[in-house]
């Protein structure tokens, strides 16, 4: 019901970028170019999580990047996913590399919390997950998303607290869904969030997928993940790490 309701009204009340909140655009040229100018790097925080795979980020979780992220999952402005998606489809392709293997690229969301899909009626990385499979699908690699994590329990609100307690916060919180594990062979599995603070959600979500049923066993380090942004505070940056 909200959604719909959000999807209505956002046909009638007057528009503004998500990014500064210049009027008449979901999304201006300028904070445009900060979500889609850069060029999507390896990034990895410190201290790295046991099990983190290699992740890829679009972009900085800072200024007009941060405000859009935000206004499309804490606000609702569902419009904003085409243009996240198109991003975190540029953090897939540095990630995914030239293509090897059998079969589609699969993108795996990390299940957004409960509270916020109760919140705001919609599941935001799951969206921007989509966006980005139908971006990557326009541009000619077949992709799609395959939704099989999921919330084995509620988890605390991770703001707020530290790298080792969102690891323990979160530890064996996810798992795969009956058959998921069956898809996942079909293809090769990108795990995809929307931002990488300490890395223990894209840790625990690996976890997860490793312990589906399935001959998808790759070894031990071969994830590969891509986010949106990445958060600079506890991060170092390593743009020669491949
Ligand atoms: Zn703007």
């Amino acid at each position: 019901m909200r959604g719909w309701w959000r999807e209505i009204t956002g046909l009638v009340l007057p528009v503004a970028c998500g990014g500064c909140g210049r009027p008449r655009t979901e999304l201006c040229e300028e904070c445009g170019a900060q979500l889609h100018g850069g060029v999507p790097r390896r990034v990895r925080p410190v201290p790295e999580p046991d099990g983190l795979p290699v992740v890829h980020a679009a972009a900085g979780y800072e200024n007009a990047v941060r405000a859009v992220l935000l206004a499309h999952k804490e606000r609702g402005v569902l419009g904003l996913a085409g243009a996240l998606g198109k991003a975190l489809a540029g953090a897939v392709r540095a990630g995914a590399g030239p293509r090897s293997g059998p079969g589609p690229l699969l993108l795996v969301p990390v299940p957004s919390s409960r509270r916020i899909v109760a919140a705001r009626g919609h599941d935001p990385t799951r969206r921007i997950a989509l966006a980005a499979a139908a971006e990557l699908r326009r541009a000619g690699t077949p992709a799609r998303v395959a939704s099989v994590l999921r919330q084995r329990r509620p988890v605390a609100d991770q703001s707020g607290l530290g790298a080792r307690e969102r690891r323990a916060n979160l530890m064996g919180a996810l798992d795969v869904v009956a058959g998921g594990g069956r898809l996942l062979a079909t293809g090769r599995v990108m795990l995809v969030d929307d931002l990488l603070t300490t890395g223990a959600s894209l840790a625990e979500a690996a976890r997860a997928i490793d312990g589906a049923d399935g001959p998808d066993r790759p070894r031990p380090g071969a994830r590969r993940a891509a986010v949106v942004a990445v958060s600079p505070s506890a991060l170092e940056i390593n743009r020669n790490c491949k």
